[in-house]
């Protein structure tokens, strides 16, 4: 099954094939920042499984201090949506944004991950709840 996870505005998008190898959200306040929420969905595809990436994107990298590594982000320069990432521990990998597959949504995320950010008020289902 493809999924395609798009910016606000539809100008960037990524199609992908299968599930995603890794799903988790997570609390760190990177990912507040990133998403302007109270955590971030971050689905991890294997390279291979992208089908399709169009528009255009702007990048950023920086070390990413809680992980311990080298994070290059791609975002819509018209809307500002981060879209996919990178991530040097990963190499194999993608990172997308989860929230931004809308069409076919992804199923629930397998961790929940970087509780010491975790707002009080967010209440995580305790099955995937084994990654504090
Ligand atoms: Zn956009
Ligand atoms: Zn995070």
């Amino acid at each position: 099954m493809n999924r395609k996870a798009e910016c606000c505005c539809g100008q960037l998008s990524i199609e992908v094939y299968g599930e995603p190898y890794l799903h988790s959200i997570c609390h760190c306040n990177d990912c507040k920042k990133r998403t302007g929420s109270a955590f971030g969905i971050s689905s991890y595809f294997k390279k291979d499984e992208v089908v399709a990436k169009s528009g255009k994107s702007g990048e950023y990298s920086f070390f990413h201090e809680e992980k311990n590594h080298e994070q290059s982000r791609h975002f819509c320069p018209s809307c500002g949506t981060t879209l996919y990432w990178y991530v040097s521990s990963y190499p194999e990998l993608i990172g997308i944004a989860g929230g931004c597959f809308v069409e076919q949504s992804l199923g629930e995320p397998k961790y929940s991950i970087s509780h010491g950010g975790k707002l009080p008020w967010v209440k995580i289902n305790e099955s995937i709840e084994n990654n504090a």
